[in-house]
């Protein structure tokens, strides 16, 4: 059963669109089940109706034509209960609903599981009998486990809009200006053309891409299938002395699909359909490996995973030659899977309009980097037909999370409003850069900003940033193919440093691990977040951290702005060790005759550890920063970049606040200054409830500086002090996130946490 299931769901997976995926499974279950009817009714949310889509065993000419009210029918029972319904004789069932139409009076037996995604009834699949028995229990847990599988590509399929326009084949009166949504990632509204970006050499991850110049494509196949040749001829001789010659087999396998025409055929073919190389590649590697894995010898079925293997050689030689030659249009929005730093480096900054990744969230590194630059981004966008986008027009609302593929001109033109509102509302806000961040009742909250790139340290220095309150060192490690010299780092820090000079300006030591990896430092764990992080590998290796700590403190002679920054502290002793090595290496910097001031040195609170000991760290400390994002993650067990769980990410859920009040009452306590310098700092509605906490600073992207900055000076103190109190009473996240964003538009300044002005 195990083994059916799986090749119905490769099956599925692989169909070029909705229509022959419901095709598919309506013919494989109802063979599977020996059932008399399947059938597939998608929910037309717009109507309110159930539409039966697909059908093996009832009229086909009712396809399109059955459509059951909310209310009405066994099909509309299983939806609304969003549970299996499983009856003997279903036409004595008072909801049991007759379509003359539908040659359905013989079945007596009906079985019918809602398809249900992220907690959303999207259809129902229905199988019937003419006996007048229940369907028994294995049937019932095969067609559930069909059913879950099905709803994954059915969000898909309503993501890229197959739904809608299938829908709309049977009624008319449906609306195709439907977003799809992800979740706020970077503040602003983007109107431009879908760039799709993929890791180098993931054949699954290729889009398609129509070209024009079929001839030079093809020449570029044909190059990267003798490259592959040769590596692989090389590679068998190379092993010859080690390898015996069954082993060595595999390779001339290899030489053979290479040599075939099959491969190299079908591509060519695929590539005068006018698909490029890479994804012409793609179509005949998936199918290749589908009949593979469709083969009953467990053998030849292995077998697909070498024919995948060769599909990705392949594939990175095509990408070798391609890399280069990518080209950004003017209003590129960067589209993909998992988007990295360096893809969103590789565009022009002028190019670059937004950033809609299918993975992650608003505290994943890429969505902070989009802030830094001040470009809209939508993260976590799960639905996000990613394959199948590139070059279309598309939307994305950084403030809701919304994206649309192929907007109708409508919806274009209202965004094309919001997005110039958008910069009219950044150039009035630009008028309070060098007022003081004071509120209303004359307290000083001093505005930092957060940066890690060099080239962002401009639009920092520009944003009247009082000084730079984080400073990621890990991206310059991440740039580079191995650790910078103590040299190369005095260089950046000593830049940054003398740029912001006399302001403050605090470099955290290096954070990597969790989802900041060092190509050439991997490390391999099931848990990352969980792992081998921040301080926890800088004191496994205090050569790097010495090294590090030695280059920021030489930078800062004469300037004596520098405060060092410890990531991910959750222990007491982790601070003392920590401690011992920064003084260690300002002994051997005052030994070598330097005139070097002991800086500040702080920690971050990102960790519920921290959070219970800030007593005891505040007493070892000169200052606390407090690291919302990774103190959301841990205290909510939440990863910070996991979609599925993102609703539950949000620095304002009761418990988040409650662990960063404690920590701020901790730092009064021992009269040290306390900071945060998370994501949340430059959210205006987290904002007001910081300032009522009493937090003495706030660090963020110098994109948001001045939208906080409007918040601290139309408020008093006691008036952000009452609403905190007020927010303490709510109980969840999503009521205090309402309140606190309604208060701006109150005072018409709904601007800052939504689209508009
Ligand atoms: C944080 O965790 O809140 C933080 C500022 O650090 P990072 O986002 O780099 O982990
Ligand atoms: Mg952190």
């Amino acid at each position: 059963m195990l083994e059916l299931l799986r090749r119905i769901v490769e099956e599925v997976n692989n169909a070029p669109n909705l229509d022959q995926a419901l095709s598919i499974i309506v013919r494989r279950v109802k063979d599977a089940m020996s059932a008399d009817v399947c059938s597939v009714y998608l929910t037309d949310e717009v109507q309110q109706q159930h539409v039966l889509m697909a059908t093996e065993g009832l009229n086909p000419d009712s396809v399109g034509n059955i459509r059951l009210a909310f209310d009405e029918g066994l099909v509309s029972l299983v939806a609304s209960r969003a549970e299996p319904v499983n009856l003997g004789n279903a036409p004595e069932h008072p909801r049991y609903y007759y379509f003359s139409e539908s040659g359905e009076e013989k079945f007596c037996g009906f079985l019918g599981v809602p398809i249900i995604h992220h907690r959303k009834v999207l259809g129902v699949l229905i199988v019937q009998g003419t006996r007048t028995e229940k369907f028994p229990e294995e049937s019932e847990t095969f067609l559930i486990t069909i059913a879950s599988q099905l709803a994954g590509a059915m969000a898909h399929a309503a993501a890229s809009g197959d739904i809608e326009r299938i829908l709309q084949q049977t009624d008319n009166t449906t609306d195709d200006s439907k977003p799809l949504s992800g979740l706020p990632g970077a503040p602003g509204v983007a109107v431009g053309t879908a760039v799709v970006v993929y890791p180098l050499a993931d054949l699954k991850a290729i889009p398609d891409r129509r070209i024009d110049d079929i001839d030079s494509e093809i020449e570029l196949f044909n190059r990267a299938i003798e490259s592959v040749r040769q590596e692989i001829t090389a590679l068998s001789s190379r092993l010859a002395k080690v390898l015996p010659s069954e082993d060595r087999a595999l390779f001339d396998a290899y030489l053979l699909m290479l040599d075939s025409e099959s491969l190299g055929g079908e591509t060519i073919a695929h590539i005068r359909q006018g698909n490029w190389a890479a994804g012409a590649l793609r179509q005949t590697i998936i199918e290749h490996v589908k009949v593979f894995k469709e083969m009953d010898d467990p053998y030849l079925s292995e077998r697909a995973d070498d024919v995948y293997d060769l599909g990705q050689r392949v594939l990175a030689h095509i990408q070798q030659t391609n890399h280069k030659q990518m080209a950004y249009p003017a209003e590129t929005i960067l589209i993909g899977e998992e988007i990295n730093a360096s893809m969103l480096a590789e565009v022009p900054t002028d190019n670059l309009k937004g950033v809609v990744s299918a993975r992650g969230s608003s505290t994943s590194h890429v969505a902070i980097l989009a802030r830094a630059l001040g470009i809209p981004a939508v993260m976590g966008a799960r639905n996000l037909p990613v394959g199948r986008i590139d070059a279309c027009p598309i939307i994305a609302d950084g403030y809701s999370g919304n994206v649309f593929v192929s907007p109708s001109k409508s919806v274009r033109e209202e965004y094309r409003q919001l997005a110039k509102e958008e910069a009219e509302l950044s150039s009035e806000l630009m008028a309070l850069r060098d007022q003081p961040a004071m509120t209303k009742d004359n307290i000083h909250i001093p505005l930092f900003a957060n940066t890690g790139l060099l080239s962002d340290v401009t639009p920092s220095l520009h944003s009247g940033a009082e000084g730079i309150g984080l400073y990621r060192t890990e991206f310059p490690f991440m740039i580079r193919q191995r650790f910078p010299s103590e040299d190369e780092q005095y260089q950046i820090y000593r830049q940054v440093l003398e740029a912001f000079h006399p302001r403050p300006v605090t470099l955290r030591t290096l954070d990597v691990g969790g989802d900041k990896p060092l190509s050439y430092f991997p490390i391999e764990e099931d848990n990352p977040f969980l792992g081998w992080r921040g301080i926890r590998i800088t004191l496994d290796h205090p050569e790097i951290f010495l090294v590090q700590v030695r280059a920021m403190m030489r930078a800062s002679i004469g300037l004596n702005n520098l405060n060092i920054l410890l990531p991910m502290i959750s222990t007491v002793a982790e601070l003392a060790d920590s401690k011992f090595f920064i003084n260690r290496a300002y002994e051997e910097l005052i030994e070598d005759g330097l005139d070097i001031k002991l800086p500040k040195i702080g920690v971050m609170i990102e960790v519920p550890a921290a959070v219970y000991q800030a007593d005891s760290l505040a007493r070892r400390v000169d200052f606390f920063s407090i690291g919302t994002n990774d103190l959301t993650q841990y205290v909510m067990a939440v990863d910070r970049n996991n979609a599925n769980v993102a609703e539950l990410y949000d620095a304002l859920q009761p418990a988040v606040l409650r662990a960063i009040y404690q920590t701020v009452q901790s730092a009064k306590r021992h009269n040290i200054p306390v900071s945060v310098c998370g994501e949340m700092a430059g959210d205006p509605a987290a904002a007001l409830v910081l300032i009522g906490m009493g937090v003495d600073s706030l660090s963020m992207s110098a994109s948001s500086l001045t939208r906080v900055k409007w918040v601290i000076r139309n408020i008093t103190q006691k008036r952000a002090e009452d609403l905190l109190n007020e927010v303490l009473e709510m109980e969840d996240a999503q009521t205090i996130r309402q309140y606190l964003n309604g208060r701006f538009e109150v005072s018409g300044m709904g601007g800052l946490v939504r689209a508009g002005k």
